[in-house]
């Protein structure tokens, strides 16, 4: 993220002058800000992802608001939930514009494949909680909740280590109390991700893998990149 410098807004004897004024003067200078100004978003570039290793496939902007978190909202929540359908039909909703809902991400169970959908910084519709939407980050994992054998190894261990980068990134303690369920949400009425997602193995891979990219000094945020296929 680049940052944005006040002396940008100032012109002459140090007067500040709106922006469409400096706009007008130096478009070059100033067009990253534009999305500063409301009702016009921050530019972003087509199929970028936020998790090394995750593959871009736009949600609907009717399931999102344009934000720019962390700056307007702090992020200090993740959101685990459950798909209740397979990968594709996941996929194929939020980009629905009248599905209503989103997630950042969707990993699939099978090879631990991570879609990212909705860019970090937005608000993506996924926990049925405006404030909690605006605070998190949410992930569906693919699968039913009452089917514990869609909670794959592989989508556990992808999982987890799209979780510790977000942790790491902003500063997210890895525990229990900020990594939640979708049921745990106040207000929620879904029950995923249900009594068979295993949260003790999911948080220890959690702290496994923000160790291991901790650990490597390399300052990457993933430490391996889930479902190339
Ligand atoms: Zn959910």
């Amino acid at each position: 993220m680049e940052p944005i410098s006040r002396r940008r807004l100032l012109i002459g004897g140090g007067t500040a002058v709106t922006l469409a004024t400096v706009a007008a003067v130096n478009w070059d200078d100033t067009s990253r800000l534009w999305w500063r100004v409301p009702g016009v978003d921050k530019p972003r570039k087509d199929g970028e992802v936020d998790h090394r290793g995750a593959h871009w496939i736009a949600a609907s902007e009717a399931n999102l608001r344009s934000a720019d978190r962390p700056a307007d909202y702090v992020i200090d929540r993740v959101v685990i939930h459950v798909t209740q359908s397979d990968f594709r039909t996941a996929v194929k909703v939020f980009r629905d514009p009248l599905h209503a809902s989103a997630a950042h991400y969707v990993v699939r169970a099978s090879d631990g494949r991570t879609v990212q959908m909705v860019r970090e910084l937005d608000v993506a519709y996924h926990a049925g909680n405006r404030s909690y939407n605006e605070r998190s980050i949410g992930i569906e994992h693919e699968g039913f909740v009452d089917r514990p054998q869609n909670f794959t190894e592989a989508m556990y261990l992808s999982s987890a280590r799209l979780t510790a980068d977000i942790c790491k990134r902003y500063g997210i303690p890895v525990d229990r109390g900020h990594i939640v369920g979708h049921n745990e949400v106040p207000g929620a009425d879904h029950t995923d991700p249900g009594p068979h997602w295993d949260w003790k193995r999911y948080i220890r891979y959690v702290r496994e893998a923000r160790d291991a990219s901790s650990g490597s000094g390399s300052g990457s945020s993933g430490k391996a990149s889930p479902g190339k296929a």
